[in-house]
Order: C-alpha cells, then structure tokens, then sequence
C-alpha cells in the first residue's frame, strides 16, 4: 500500500481510528524528571511511537501538500460566505438566514464510491436469496426436530481421525433476572475463582471468557497472586478471552457508537492488565446476528466468531448445504477485506444437550452437571451416569456417535463441541464432574486407534486453529486454502427459536430506556470530545489550572462502563426484570449527569476570555444544563430561565462536525427577551423569537454553530421589535376553539373545514382539522404533491397458548386503527422559526413540526410522539405511514445505524416475521421518490403493505413468553420517540436488486441533527459573570460525508491524565448521488475521502493518521 493513501479513508463504510498523538506528550517526555523506571519505560514506548509517527509525517509532507491544495480547493468550490468563515460566529447583523450554496458539489467519485456494481463471490451465499428460497416449512425431524436424520458410514474417519475440541463456557449476563452486582457476589465470582484452582489442577483443562464487565470486577477484588496464577493460565492457553468486549451485546438495539465503545473499553482493559489481544469471538446468545459486529469484530483484529440464535429454518438450510462456517462479508464489500471467519452452531440452544450433537436426549446425558442427585436433571428422563472403567466403552461409543453425526453437517473432520450453559461451574464439585468424566471418555477414545477419534479439551481458539489447519488456511488470514469454505453477505435477523415465534417483540420492549441510551449516546460523545479538547487546549495555555482532568476522565470511564453494560444482551433488549430495568436506568441516569458535569466543566474551560479564572466547584459549576431530567423513569424537564438586571450568558455547543444552523429553544418567564450574541451586537440569527402560549414562555431562536464549537449569546429582558410571538389555532372535532387568555398572542382562524396547511420554504403539509393527522406532503422543489397519511395502530395478543411477551411478538391479527372515543385536540402553531401541530388522544401526544430554517433542519418534518399506554393490557401501539410510493414488498432497514439492509416482505411469513430492527432509519421508494422515517431510538419496524411504514412504539404485556423471564412487561413509562420523516425525490434510480443501499447525504445529515441536537448550557445565576468568547476547534467543517465518531481519551490509568492521548474515530460514510443536491444548503461539502488538515488543536503539530495497508485500516490505538 502506498504511502500517498495515507490521507485517505477507505470503504463504502469503513472506519478508520487514528491516534491523534498530543503535543504535550512530547513536551511531557522532554521536561520528565520522573524517576520513577516504569514511567519511563512507558514514556520511552510512546517516545518510539511518536518517532514512528514523526516518520510517517516527515515522508509525507507531500501529502500534507496535497491536503493543503485539497483545503485550498473546497474553499474554492464553496462560493463567498458558503464555507465557515473562522469566528464569524458574532458578526452582529447579518440575513437572518445566510445563504447557502444551491448545489452542493459532489465530485462524481464521491458517489462511485457507494455506488460500485456489485459482484457476487462464486461460492457466495446471500441473505436475501435464501429467504427467496427457503418455504419456511417446520416439518418434524425427528430426534433433531427442526433438523433431519444424519447417518454416516463406520469408515468415514478411517484416513483422517475426527478431531474433537471441547469447550468449556460458561454464560454470564451482565444482568438479566438478577443485576449484574447480585450475580457477581452469588454466581460469577465463585465461577471464577474456582476457575483458577480447577484449571491449574490439570493442564489439560480448558475454559474461556468473555465478558470483561464481569473479569474486570473480579480482577479489582482478587490478590496480586491470583491475578498471577490467571496470567500464567492465559499465557499457557488454558484459558482464553473471547470476544473480550465489556458484555456480549445485543446486535439488532445497538448503535455502532456504542458497540465500539463497549469493545475497546474491554480490549483496552485485557491490554493493559493482562496484555492480549482477542482472536476469536463467542456470541451464543444475542437474539440475532448483524454484519456490522463481524465487521467490529474483524477491524478490530478478531480471525474468527461464532455465533448461535439463527433462525431454525435458515440453520437447517445451512446444515443441509454444510454451508454453516463460511467467511461472512459485507454486503458493500468489493473484494475480501472484510472477511471473517464464522462457524454458526447447528441446533436449538447452547447448553449441553443442543452442543454434543443432533439428539438432545443423549446429549443431556453428557452434561455432568445434572447426575442423579443433583439440583437439575434431564427433562429427557434419561440421566447421565458417571464414568466407570464399566460403563465407559458404551458411553464413549454413544457421545462419539452424537459427534460424528454433528460432524457431517460440516465440511471439515474438525468438531467443535462447546459444554456449558448459563452460569455454570459456579461449585468446585460441578468442576469435578464435568471435568473428570470427560477426561475419562476422551482417554478412552484417545487409546482406541479404531475409533479414529482425537478428543479433547479446547478453547475456541483450539477449535478455529485446528480448523484453519485442516483446510489449508494461515492461521489468522483469510485466504482460503484448498478446502473453500463459501462467503456470505446479509444478516440474521429477524430470529425464530421456534414454530411462529419471531423474536421481534424486543426490538420495541421498555423503549423508554432504548431512548435513554440514545441520551447518554450522545451526551457521552459530547463530553469525550470537549474533554479531548479542553486538554489539549490546556496544554496550549501551559499553566497549572484547576480544571478536574483527573475526576472527569474517572467520570467519563464509569459513563463509557454503565453505556457498555447496556449493550449487553438483556440490558437494552428491554428483556430483564423489573428491579435489573430499573438498575441499568439508574446507571444510565447517574452517567448522563456525570457526563454532562464533564461537558459544563470543559465548556467553561474552552469559552473563557481569561483562564486564570477558571475555577472548578463541583457543588456550584458556573455553568449549568438548560434541562433537567428528575429520576431515571422520568422525561427530561427544561430549566426556566429568569432574568434579573445582568443579562443571562447561554453558551450553546455544536456537536456535529459540520458547521450548523439549527434552533434553540429556553423556556423564559417574561415575554420580553433580547437575544445578543457574545459581543452584545444584537445577533440577527437571534431576531425572530418565538413565544409560546404557555407560562413560561417558550423563547425560539436559530443559532449558528461553527463545527464542534461553542457559541455565546445573551439573553435580556428587554423589548425586541422583531421579536414576534407565536399564532395559534385550538380546534376538536374540526371545530375551532376560541382561547381567551392569550396574553401577548395572536388567534388565527381558517374559513372553513379545510385541511390546515402548514408550511416552509421545502415543504407543505396537508393536516386533518378533524384528526390532527398528517394527510398529504407537498415537495415545493418540483411543486409534486404526495399522499403521506399519518394513523395509529393498534396489536392485541393471540389467543393460542403462547402469547406476547418482552421478547416475542405474537399478535392477533392485522393492527385495528386507533380511533380514541374523544375527538383529539389539535393545536396549529405558526411562527416565523417554525410551525407544528400538536394533537393530543389519550394514550399519545402526536407533534408534527416544520422548522423554517434553510438547511437540514427545514428539509424533513420533525415527529415528536409522547406515548402512554400505562392503562393497557395485551396492547402494542403503531404509527403507521401510508404513502401513494409504489415500493411493493421492498424496504430498508439499518442495522446499527452502520449500514442498509434491503429487505422484503414476504406473504410465506407470518406478520411478526416481517418486523425488524430499525436503529437509525426505515425507507421505502419507487422510481421517482424515497419516503424514509429516521428515528432517535431503536424500535420495531415493517412495511406489511406496498407503500407503507409502521413503527411499533411500545408494548404492554400481561404475560411471560417462556424464554426464561419469567414476567411480562407491565412497568410502561411515559415515553417520547422523536422522528424525522424525510420525503426526496430521487433523480436516479439504483439497481432495484442490489443487496446494499445507501441513505442520501441529506439523510445522514438529518439523521445526525435528530441524534445529536445542540447543546444549551446557561452560566448559573448565582455566579459572577465571566467574559466568555465563542470557541471553535476547526477550521472548516468535516467534509458531509465524514463522521467524527468520537475522539476518545485515552491515559493510562484514571489517576494519572498526564500524558494523553486520544483515538480518533472516523466514518466515512457511502451515500446514493440518486437525489437531487439542489437546495439542500448543507455547509460543507464532500472531499474524495480525504481527511482534511482542519484543526486547530495545537496537536496538529503532531498529528499523523495511522495507515498500515488495506487490512489494517482500523489502527486501535491499544493496537
Ligand atoms: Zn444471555
């Protein structure tokens, strides 16, 4: 790879991680006059990387030429005013809405970059084509139900002995029905202490792990001894890390934020208290599988994974063609690069009678665990008897028979046979017994050469080294040796275990708390970015200070943990119980407060005019949030500002990486308020206040936000003449409403029972008078009017036995239209920034806003629904879209808010079969227009009918749905989903088959202004009012297409932040040029790839984008 590519990021969607090496490590090295030997060792490694680094960049300073020219270039693209002058952010009165450039310029390789011909591999398997193909039939198999009979000849292994690896496991949720304390001091910390003394008892024993949530608890409560004695297993490779994030995430709920976060705090962890690296990862239980964590797991250095819950028709299919270990590619991927190797386990579960082989009846009898006597037995009946020199030779003919069988559904003579299930060798005598008895049948098969079987204890690793060696492969690559395993492209979603049921009731269950994620999401990405600043900026200014650099990286760890714990599994798959719901909000609360003290803490540090200032009180910070949120189950409440004779300072911080026009709202207590900029000019951007109805006053205005910056303003009591306050029109039943204590606002009223229209410089909407619901949508671009009809829906429960419940879906029939007994009321708002229609039924509050912005902000209609269904039961409420789009039974579903899934409906299907996940956003099109609906949490979502949407809101359920829960979900909270519904027209249309599709760059960047709104923060009354200046770390905006995923401090210990290094996350994301870039007034614009020199941190001195061929793309910075 040369060199010259270095600047340049790759894929259609492809990260990059970078370390951003800060100045003042080498600043630090010079002036160390620490004696202390390890310190110094540790400064000499980051001495020698940044030697490296210093490398790097001296050999290309003729790239630093070219980014220069590239910079030079865009600025020259972007016509006058279009480019984000530097601190312009206060020039006092400008247009209220500065222009933009009409047409954003893409250059064309841009778009040839999402928008390659697809070639499918020869032995290639797609996702899509097996759904086409399988009847979905669920015939009786016999012993193997959702399988067939396996038979097999006596001789097969004559030539070449079957190779056995049994791997111990056991499975430890990170909270499920316990919380992850309670498990820890009941189960998990005697599994590993018992770990330590059993494995050292014979070398020949094996385990794996794989939650660092739990190791790294355990390994801050155990002795310097003990830790040695795990060390000296690892290094032996009796025991293995798999995975090795900080639980086994859920795969359908999760965002790629946090998926990547949760996988280098535990990789960061395992690096520098035990110094290894993961190779293979272990997901037996998540209830789905994504490409996108084969693609994590694989840039993040993993060979190999396994996974488990599939869809028992798809694992019979696979079983049948012996296509379950294959390479899993991306569906974008041009070539091989992103290939992992993948074993799929073949039956029903991952406890011991579904691992040794096809029949579970026998299998059982092979899980010593559940010996006569003991507290589990065999549901099967037939118990398992303890090895004897009697019995021995039938018991070891009977297991290998159940290996040999589950060896034909592979292609290899190497099988693995994992042994363990949820929480197991939690006692030493369960150590005992599973490890004897095995060890005396693997010696009986050992010393009968006849049997042509070579059995042992294995990690997982074992088992993919031995496989990779039988087929010809190197041991870590991807190259496929003379024993082709086949690739495959698509996801395993949505999953059934058994009959009709679809595991897609959990893409919805507690959505409460999905959206909670989604606030520490981005509050945690907020704070990690001010914080990597405001150090660095520190640095610049060189003088001790009292900024807590210590205790807000202490804060950020423990945000970074409580975020990781979430992804697990049962965590935010809204699947735990009630009082483990309420833990992880708890956690999850107590982390969005610690994050946004970092954010005050280092927004006051960035914006003060003098830094000898600076002062940190916790107990009374100088700057406050202008919202509050009061308990864990509650919605966030906005701060009420008051005013006195001073005027109140807001600084308002930006963070998305593109410089940004978009509104803030406070709630005042007088209608009289200036709005000026830090200068105290009277900032234009600020003239057109919105008031609302209500007291307090709702205060609008739009501020302008450099890229990653903050802004000030002041507010004032004061008359503003172009301040203008709200129009309203109340109506029920089509009726108007006449209100009369409407102090300093405006009544209009329309003639007739015609729709109400509200309106921007993009779009028109049609609005029922009668229902308050969305009718019609009208593009003003080419003046084409659509039908887009907004309604709700309602599902019950089936009858049959097996009902819904936190995991399942099982509905009655088709949804039935919500039709509330009462007329709803209907609120129109018209104003100058923006209008909407509020409706209000029983259990929602529906809001439909247009923002009259120019930019992202004004191109997509904002959908706020506050949802209470606390009062139902059996009852699961929809929004439905109903749009006159000719897409038939094709859709678009993300998966971790990372890539597009084309999906289609399928009639063979039941109902809830065709739901899945949607993390960011659901789009449907035709020839002519895509409909697509972005959302800030994840939930269920389908299209049942050719040019429809439904989104499944929430869920209350009576009942358990017999997956171990034991509860149904009865603990409903009043909850917000936030939307934004964008309507495009598209100008060409991409191949209708492809296996990949790609959002618009108006939709990436919509979809970032929903998830990642401003940040208002006020200066608190009760301090003196510091001279605060705007702060901007950029220079130009991040090219459209580029996302700064997060820039993550990194020390090397939460003690010490002296020495501080930060990885940068990059995406470059792949967008379909199908759509018009006219009028789209977006900021910035798109650059090849190419990551421009654009900040102004003093580390870009030293900045140097790590590179290392096009394998190695992803640098982590632990790597
Ligand atoms: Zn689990």
């Amino acid at each position: 790879m040369k060199l010259s590519r270095q600047f340049t990021v790759f894929g259609s969607a492809i990260f990059c991680v970078v370390v951003f090496s800060l100045y003042l490590m080498l600043d630090h090295i010079d002036h160390s006059k620490n004696p202390n030997g390890e310190r110094i060792q540790k400064l000499g490694i980051l001495q020698d990387k940044i030697d490296h680094l210093e490398r790097l960049l001296a050999e290309n300073n003729e790239i630093i030429g070219n980014i220069r020219d590239s910079v030079i270039n865009l600025r020259e693209t972007v016509k006058d005013g279009k480019m984000f002058p530097e601190g312009n952010m206060s020039q006092g009165d400008l247009e209220l809405l500065p222009p933009a450039p009409a047409l954003l310029p893409i250059h064309s390789e841009d778009c040839q970059f999402a928008a390659r011909t697809y070639s499918k591999a020869a032995d290639g398997v797609q996702m899509l084509d097996v759904y086409d193909l399988l009847s979905f039939d669920n015939p009786d198999g016999g012993v193997w139900k959702q399988g067939f009979d396996i038979s097999y000849q006596d001789n097969e292994w004559d030539n070449e002995p079957l190779q056995v690896f049994v791997v111990p496991h056991s499975h430890n949720d990170p909270g499920w029905l316990k919380t992850f304390d309670d498990y820890y001091r009941d189960q998990t910390q005697h599994i590993l202490n018992n770990m330590v003394v059993k494995l050292h008892e014979d070398s020949r024993r094996k385990m794996i792990w794989s939650e660092i949530s739990y190791f790294s608890k355990w390994w801050d409560n155990i002795d310097e001894q003990k830790r040695d004695a795990v060390r000296r297993l690892i290094e032996s490779g009796q025991l293995e890390v798999a995975t090795g994030g900080w639980v086994m995430p859920d795969e359908a709920n999760t965002h790629y934020f946090a998926l990547i976060d949760q996988l280098v705090e535990g990789h960061q962890w395992l690096e520098r208290n035990l110094g290894v690296k993961p190779k293979t990862g272990w997901a037996v239980d998540p209830f789905g599988h994504t490409p996108t964590q084969a693609y994590l797991l694989r840039q993040a250095g993993l060979s190999n994974m396994l996974i488990q819950r599939v869809h028992y028709s798809v694992k019979k299919h696979f079983a049948s063609q012996k296509t379950l270990e294959f390479f899993w590619r991306q569906n974008w991927d041009q070539d091989s690069s992103s290939d992992i190797l993948c074993h799929m386990m073949p039956f029903y579960s991952y406890d011991v009678p579904h691992t040794c082989g096809p029949d579970p009846k026998i299998c059982c009898q092979f899980d010593f665990k559940r010996l006569p006597g003991g507290r589990i037995s065999c549901p099967w009946r037939i118990p398992p008897q303890a090895i004897t020199d009697n019995n021995v030779q039938e018991r070891a003919q009977t297991l290998l028979d159940q290996y040999r069988k589950k060896s034909k559904l592979f292609r290899t003579n190497v099988l693995l046979a994992p042994l363990g299930d949820d929480f197991r060798y939690t006692e030493a005598v369960e150590w005992d017994q599973q490890f004897e008895n095995y060890q005396k049948l693997f010696d009986y098969m050992n010393s009968h050469p006849e049997l042509h079987v070579q059995a042992q204890f294995g990690t997982i690793s074992d088992y993919f080294e031995a496989l990779r060696k039988s087929t010809g492969m190197d041991p870590v690559g991807m190259n496929v040796g003379q024993l082709a395993l086949p690739v495959l492209s698509g996801d395993f979603f949505t999953y059934a275990d058994r009959d009709d049921h679809y595991w897609s009731g959990y893409f919805t269950s507690r959505p409460f708390y999905k959206r909670l994620d989604r606030v520490l999401e981005s509050h945690l990405r907020a704070a990690e970015v001010l914080y990597s600043l405001t150090l660095a900026n520190i640095q610049k200014y060189g003088q001790p200070n009292d900024y807590p650099a210590v205790d807000n990286y202490k804060l950020l760890t423990e945000a970074r943990r409580n975020l990781g714990l979430f992804q697990h599994h049962d965590a935010i798959t809204g699947t735990g119980k009630d009082w483990v719901v309420v833990d992880y909000g708890t956690r999850l609360f107590h982390s969005i407060l610690n994050v946004k003290r970092v954010i005050v803490s280092s927004a006051h540090w960035l914006v003060l005019k003098d830094k000898q200032t600076y002062y940190h009180d916790p107990s009374n910070p100088v700057l406050q949030m202008d919202d509050v949120q009061p308990a864990q189950d509650a919605l966030p409440r906005k701060i009420i500002f008051e005013f006195f004779t001073v005027p109140r300072l807001l600084v308002v911080y930006n963070p998305t990486e593109q410089a940004r026009m978009s509104m803030v709202t406070v709630y005042v207590t007088t209608p009289k308020v200036r709005v000026l900029n830090a200068v105290g000019l009277r900032s234009s951007k600020c003239s057109s206040s919105q008031l609302m109805v209500f007291i307090p006053r709702q205060l609008s205005f739009v501020a302008q936000a450099a890229p990653l910056g903050l802004s000030v303003y002041q507010l004032m009591e004061g008359m503003e003449p172009r301040t203008e306050a709200a129009k309203y029109m109340i109506l029920q039943d089509g009726r108007q409403i006449s209100i009369s204590e409407l102090e300093h606002f405006q009544q209009f009223y329309q003639q007739d029972a015609a729709p109400v229209h509200i309106e921007n410089p993009h779009l028109k909407l049609s609005i029922s008078t009668a229902t308050g619901l969305l009718e019609k949508m009208s593009l003003k671009e080419d003046d084409s009017e659509h039908l887009i009809k907004v309604e709700f829906v309602w599902y019950g429960t089936t009858s049959n036995k097996d009902k819904s419940g936190a995991y399942l879906f099982l509905p009655d029939k088709e949804a039935t239209i919500y039709s509330p007994s009462q007329p709803p009321v209907v609120r129109v708002t018209k104003g100058p920034l923006f209008s909407e229609v509020t409706t209000t039924f029983t259990h929602i509050t529906h809001t439909l806003r247009l923002y009259n912005i120019q930019g992202v902000e004004g191109q997509s209609v904002e959908i706020c629904n506050t949802v209470d269904i606390r009062g139902e039961t059996n009852h699961e409420i929809a929004m439905r879209i109903t749009s006159d789009l000719n897409s038939k039974d094709r859709f678009f579903t993300d998966l971790n808010g990372y890539q597009v899934q084309p999906r289609k409906t399928l009639a063979k299907l039941p109902l809830q079969a065709n739901f899945y996940p949607m993390t960011s956003m659901v789009y449907l099109q035709d020839s002519s227009a895509r409909l697509s609906l972005l959302t800030a949490q994840s939930l269920g979502a389908a299209s049942l009918k050719s040019g429809q949407l439904e989104v499944i809101m929430d869920r209350r359920l009576n009942q358990d749905d017999n997956r171990g829960l034991g509860q149904g979900v009865l603990d409903n909270k009043i909850t917000a989903n936030s939307f934004r519904l964008l309507l495009e027209k598209r100008s060409s249309a991409e191949e209708e088959s492809a296996p990949y599709s790609y959002p618009s760059i108006l939709s990436h960047m919509s979809y970032m202004y929903l998830n990642h709104p401003l940040i208002s923060m006020a200066v608190s009354q009760r301090s003196e009012s510091p001279s605060l200046t705007p702060y901007s770390p950029l220079s130009a905006s991040f090219p459209c297409d580029m996302h700064l995923v997060n820039l993550r401090a990194i020390h090397l210990s939460t003690e010490d932040t002296s020495i501080a290094q930060a990885a940068l996350i990059l995406h470059r994301k792949g967008f379909d040029c199908g759509f018009s870039n006219r009028n789209t007034a977006l900021l910035c614009t798109t650059t090849r790839g190419k990551v421009k020199q654009i900040t102004r941190l003093p580390t870009h001195r030293h900045t140097s984008l790590i590179y290392r061929g096009p394998k190695d793309c992803l640098t982590w910075l632990w790597g």
